[in-house]
């Protein structure tokens, strides 16, 4: 612990996963830490609703690479163990298709290749090449990209040099890349799908992104008891035990700032009260480009250098307390577009709603019979979409109507009669999203996974303005999904208690 006088000030925007994992990881390390955000509870989009006996996890309800989140639990004789029961889920997914194929995604080997086996031993050997390849992207970009936390494809090159950069896989998109060693159609559709965790497309997303299917299948897909909403009630304990100041109901209107530095933020709590906090380092978990334009007034050539850093997709999302159950579906299911590779062109290259959206469709009660009354349900539906864009302006009718089209597909898939046993219904339209977290234009996961427009990149961690402003979550590097924003925030620690021991600050 440092010496209390010489402690530095830090103010965090934001307590969504990023900006609690940077002020817990600051804090642990001796930095006098106060963490502002403008909604009623620790967690950004990881939140929850309670009602009428059902309780809907909001936000993210898969958890991966459970290790990421050690570092902010661990320590002084306890472990992440003493605040959260991770229960591991396998089958991970279920895969409905509208042949009426139905697939289980296994992590054990040995019931897959049985699951397998319908198609004969030549795609279990795809298969099995294909987690191999996937293992291997994994690896070389965890030994640098993640783990030493590059922001600039300088870094990555400097330190990949030629040998790793010619097994990497960069010239081909992840679409390219599947359909090169897989050519069984389910499969395809499964691995192409992997895409989700970063809200993207995988025909624009650069090949190298094979490796989430290897962070699911090494690393185990999670659930915490009790919801993941648990993780949130965890963390704020760990923000009062590492003695951070917490202020929720209250918003950074703006960073001040002089020369090269920021010198605290404006914030204005719940009942209008202004006030100035002074910091000797600013870290926000707001996004990049929100706040640049909001908090910091940047000037339009600042603006435009973002402008490779388009936001990821947005969604609707839909509650659904239901007064039956659907035994076919498992935890994690989806049910994908009859043509995936039109799907992804319609949102992402084109804008448009999608007319046959995939769908992630969780349903937490065949893990956790806690989430819902006895006999009923609790389904989330989440077709990705395009975010808000004002050259393409949207309303919460088309919003509506793309509901219904995906409760439609829902019943003709399996799930009869769903609208008559809907008894509590909770919606969100990326209009929701913007407004409720500040989010780029309504985005879920950050910035959008584009080899074209930024090779995967996200913006730098820290502010190429003021050496003493940084950035964590989705909209940085390495970018969007529970785990990658959780390991933003302990690079952004790390990187300002380095700058703070060399005595730039
Ligand atoms: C429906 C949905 C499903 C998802 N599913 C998964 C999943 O299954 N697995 C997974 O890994 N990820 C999933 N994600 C993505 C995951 O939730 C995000 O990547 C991650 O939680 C984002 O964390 P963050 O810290 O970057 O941002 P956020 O959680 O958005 O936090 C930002 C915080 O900053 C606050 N803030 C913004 N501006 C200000 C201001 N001016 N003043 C004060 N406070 C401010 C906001 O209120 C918010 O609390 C999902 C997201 C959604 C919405």
């Amino acid at each position: 612990m440092r010496n209390a006088a010489e402690r530095k000030r830090v103010v965090v925007i934001g307590a969504g996963l990023g900006g609690t994992s940077a002020a817990i990881m600051l804090a642990r390390q001796g930095f006098e830490v106060t963490l502002v955000e403008k909604n009623g509870h620790v967690g950004g989009k990881l939140n929850r609703l309670q009602t009428q006996g059902f309780s809907f996890d909001l936000g993210p309800s898969i958890f991966t690479l459970p290790q990421i989140f050690r570092p902010l639990f661990d320590g002084k004789g306890k472990r992440m163990e003493d605040y959260i029961s991770l229960q591991r889920l396998d089958p991970q997914w279920r895969n409905f298709f509208e042949d009426g194929m139905v697939l289980n995604l296994w992590e054990d080997r040995e019931r897959m290749r049985v699951e397998l086996g319908q198609f004969g031993t030549g795609v279990i050997s795809e298969y099995e090449s294909f987690l191999e390849y996937s293992r291997q992207q994994y690896d070389i970009v965890e030994r640098g990209y993640l783990r030493r936390g590059f922001d600039t494809i300088g870094q990555f090159l400097r330190f990949y040099g030629w040998r790793d950069a010619r097994n990497l896989d960069y010239l081909r998109s992840m679409s390219g890349s599947i359909y090169k060693r897989l050519s069984n159609p389910y499969l395809r559709d499964i691995f192409e799908y992997f895409v989700k965790y970063v809200g993207s497309s995988a025909l624009d997303s650069p090949a190298f992104m094979n490796l989430m299917s290897n962070i699911q299948m090494e690393f185990g897909l999670w659930y915490v008891a009790g919801g993941l909403y648990q993780l949130a009630t965890a963390l704020r304990q760990r923000l009062h035990e590492c003695g951070v100041t917490l202020l929720l109901e209250h918003e950074v209107l703006r960073i001040d700032s002089r020369g090269r530095s920021v010198s605290g933020v404006q914030v204005r709590s719940s009942n209008g009260l202004s006030s100035i906090l002074d910091a000797d380092f600013v870290v926000s978990n707001m996004e990049v480009i929100p706040a640049m334009q909001k908090l910091l007034s940047a000037s339009r050539s600042a603006m435009k250098k973002l402008g490779r850093f388009q936001p990821s997709c947005s969604g609707i999302i839909i509650h659904l307390g239901l007064d039956r159950v659907y035994p076919q579906l498992a935890h994690h299911n989806f049910f994908y577009s009859r043509d995936l590779h039109t799907h992804f062109r319609r949102v992402f290259r084109e804008g448009k709603l999608p007319d046959d959206p995939t769908l992630y469709v969780v349903a937490p009660t065949r893990t956790d019979p806690s989430q819902a009354p006895a006999g009923c349900d609790n389904i989330k539906i989440l077709p990705h979409i395009p975010a808000l864009d004002e050259s393409r302006p949207t309303t919460r009718e088309d919003y509506e109507a793309l509901r219904n089209v995906c409760l439609e597909k829902l019943e003709r898939m399996g799930l009869t009669d769903l609208r008559r046993h809907i008894v509590v219904e909770d919606f969100w339209t990326p209009f929701d999203i913007e407004a409720r977290y500040g989010s780029n234009r309504g985005s879920i996961y950050g910035v959008v996974c584009d080899r074209r427009r930024n090779f995967a990149f996200k913006a730098s961690k820290q502010s190429s303005e003021f050496d003493n402003l940084f950035f964590v979550g989705g909209s940085v590097n390495p970018g969007g999904g529970m785990p990658m924003v959780t390991l933003s925030g302990q690079h952004v620690a790390r990187m300002i208690a380095e700058q703070s021991e060399r005595g730039t600050r």
